[in-house]
């Protein structure tokens, strides 16, 4: 597969200033990328120069196999309106245009404008009853999904948003996320700059900036699973208490990234989609029945057998939980007796160690296996 961003030792000077340093990566076809760094990383510099709105001191940004550096000035006016949709921080609306003039305006550069595809594009990030209304009688987010739909009206290869969601409360910040999720799912190629590390972790991948340099490359999935591993244990003991898990109880992870964890574990078949709730699957019921036996386990370990008190043992069981194989965690069981609770009371789920003696509960694991 092609890239469809490659940047390579790209470099920007600004008089004594050098805002970047050599940075190079490549972004394929389809990718959801943060780029993250402190203030003054370089980060809006980047992205500058991947809408064609700057050019580099030295190295190349490709997109699409087209060096920008060698695209004349008419080109280049090309490039950004057909390539690219820009969304920024401010949302940068022509104040005495409706919505949805704001939106022909971008296809006014393209080509021919079309009333009914902006329409449609509004219609797409929610605002179907705010068509006719000046940008002052929006509120900041729904200011936002107008240059949303702008961006997008000429379906460019690459959204390119600096801050987004910067100047918007958490409702809104919300809603403008779940946009970019819909359309990352559409497959919308998506570079966000962003310095909140939580909207940093609902892109596949992280792009690290410090003084214009690049600082690393992550790929979330490594401490994804941990945060699966939490809501996991939340929802399951959630049911154990006999009552269903709901989004906005969830505590394990921020607000921000709840949503999107929960659609990725659905993806997993760890949670069941088709339910109203939220509700596990087989598979999800396994590995949080698992995790929570390993964090029980663990806690025994701690106060029993090394008289550690909560909530240092509470602590130190959380990582346990992550690490023990199933080899330890039937050592430590059968170490320890088979105990059925946790030192605070709650049950410990059998695991194969316990069947034998008894300790288990054969009713509820054959019903497992149904
Ligand atoms: P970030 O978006 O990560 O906060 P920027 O890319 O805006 O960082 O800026 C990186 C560095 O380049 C900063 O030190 C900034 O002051 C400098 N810089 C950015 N744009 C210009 C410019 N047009 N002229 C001079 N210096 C600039
Ligand atoms: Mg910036």
């Amino acid at each position: 597969m092609e890239p469809v961003i490659a940047v390579e030792q790209l470099t920007k000077q600004y008089g004594g200033v050098r805002a970047l340093d050599g940075v190079s990566f490549n972004i394929d076809p389809g990718e959801w990328v943060a780029i993250m760094g402190p203030s003054g990383s370089g980060k809006t510099t980047l992205i500058n120069i991947l809408g064609g709105l700057d050019t580099p001191s030295a190295g190349r940004a490709l997109v699409d196999g087209v060096e920008l550096a060698g695209l004349d000035e008419e080109a280049l006016t090309r490039y950004r309106s057909e390539k690219v949709g820009f969304v920024f921080q401010q949302f940068h609306l022509v104040p005495y245009l409706t919505a949805l003039e704001n939106v022909m305006l971008a296809q006014y550069f393209h080509s021919m404008t079309h009333e009914a595809q902006a329409a449609r594009a509004l219609v797409r990030v929610g605002l179907a009853d705010r068509m006719t209304h000046l940008p002052s009688q929006l509120s900041g987010g729904e200011q936002q999904r107008v240059a949303i739909a702008r961006a997008l009206i000429n379906q460019p290869n690459i959204l390119l948003a600096d801050e987004p969601t910067g100047n918007l409360d958490e409702v809104n910040q919300q809603l403008v996320l779940n946009l970019f999720h819909e359309l990352h799912a559409a497959g919308q190629t998506i570079l966000l700059v962003t310095h909140d590390p939580a909207i940093g972790r609902l892109a596949g991948r992280r792009i690290e900036l410090t003084h214009g340099r690049l600082a690393q490359i992550v790929v979330s999935s490594a401490d994804d699973e941990v945060r699966f591993d939490h809501l996991l244990e939340e929802i399951f003991i959630s049911g154990e208490q006999g009552t269903a898990a709901r989004a906005e109880q969830l505590s394990g992870v921020g607000p921000l990234e709840v949503g999107h964890l929960l659609r990725q574990m659905a993806e997993l078949r760890l949670l069941d989609e088709k339910s109203a709730g939220i509700a596990l699957t087989e598979r999800g019921r396994k590995r949080a029945c698992d995790l929570v036996r390993r964090r029980r386990l663990a806690e025994r370990l701690f106060m029993d057998t090394f008289s550690i008190e909560d909530p240092e043992a509470d602590t130190h069981a959380c990582k346990f939980e992550h690490i023990i194989s199933p080899e330890l965690d039937e050592k430590i069981c059968t170490f320890l007796g088979h105990p059925r609770t946790c030192p605070h009371g709650h049950p410990i789920p059998p695991g194969h160690c316990c069947r034998p003696e008894g300790h288990g509960e054969p009713a509820k694991l054959a019903k497992i296996k149904v």
